[in-house]
């Protein structure tokens, strides 16, 4: 199988920390995957900055509401 056919099959390690080390059971392929957020695949900065608009939108829907 090559890598770049591969769908891959990740078989990762159990969690030691913020990374988890993976390989492809299919190919080989060595992977690093993240432990937060998995489904996301957002590191804490990028979900800090989400929260940061949410609350802006949510400051401009109140300041509308004043209006
Ligand atoms: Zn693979």
């Amino acid at each position: 199988m090559q890598a770049f056919l591969c769908k891959h099959h990740w078989v990762i390690d159990t969690p030691n920390g913020p990374l988890s080390q993976g390989v492809c059971k299919l190919c080989g392929l060595e992977n690093t995957f993240r432990n937060s957020l998995p489904d996301m695949g957002w590191d804490r900065e990028h979900a800090e900055r989400f929260l940061d608009r949410l609350r802006l939108l949510k400051s401009i829907s109140e300041a509308e509401k004043a209006i």
